[in-house]
């Protein structure tokens, strides 16, 4: 718990912003992967253009609203928390102000500043916004950058859809003796680009990111081309 705070007391602006960058590479990934393996299917199953971007279309439109759904009540939650968490901190500050002046005392102290610095600071932000302070050392939150659902849904959305067009537009753009070696180049190069953009956000090492991404939407693709081209043989 500590380790978290702290860890979230440095991550700072610059902390949040790639997290959110990573999150929306995330979701144009999910959008390239579901979107591919859907048309590749259906293109196992029949060459008929209006199928195909009939059944692109509505991954791509259930796909990016699945993801703003889940993106608005995950996130919703979180501020529900927050807030709570919020009160709860406002409410000890007004019935047991010394334990709280101590207990932030002893937070400043944990981060390295002796003890009577620690009770100097912990005086002075008590008395310029207590409860910001203990927002900030003990929660690790902004009270005025809490998390919003709507952003986040949002951005989940457009990521989704921007990774979902790919796949669509380079099942139903080529001519047909083209269109299955456009779409899984095309996707493939892409998953390149996310697997490595991902790693390197998280800070890992992009190399085994890369290689587990481009395979997994390898088999997404071989898979559902599998079951397309059954089903097709089967109907024929
Ligand atoms: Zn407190």
């Amino acid at each position: 718990m500590t380790q978290r705070m702290h860890d979230e007391a440095h991550g700072g602006a610059l902390g949040s912003r790639l997290n959110w960058l990573r999150a929306a590479v995330l979701g144009a990934n999910d959008g390239i992967v579901s979107t591919a393996g859907l048309v590749v299917g259906v293109a196992g199953a029949t060459s008929d253009r209006t199928a195909l971007l009939t059944a692109g279309l509505a991954g791509l439109l259930a796909g990016s609203m699945s993801m703003a759904v889940g993106e608005y009540v995950s996130v919703s939650t979180q501020r529900d928390s927050e807030r709570a968490a919020l009160a709860l901190e406002k409410r000890e500050l007004r019935e047991q102000p010394q334990e709280e002046l101590e207990e932030l005392t002893a937070l400043l102290e944990r981060r390295g500043l002796s003890q009577e610095v620690a009770r100097e600071a912990a005086l002075q932000l008590t008395e310029r916004d207590a409860l910001r302070a203990h927002a900030s050392v003990e929660l690790g939150i902004n009270p005025d950058e809490l998390a919003n659902p709507w952003h986040a849904a949002w951005a989940s959305f457009l990521a989704f859809t921007v990774g979902a067009l790919l796949p669509l537009l380079a099942i139903v753009l080529p001519p047909e003796g083209a269109r299955l070696p456009v779409t899984v180049g095309s996707v493939l190069a892409a998953l390149v680009v996310t697997g490595w953009a991902s790693a390197r956000l998280g800070a890992a090492r992009p190399g085994r990111a890369l290689v587990r991404n481009v395979v997994g939407g390898a088999l997404a693709m071989g898979i559902t081309y599998a079951a397309g081209s059954l089903l097709g043989a089967v109907g024929a």
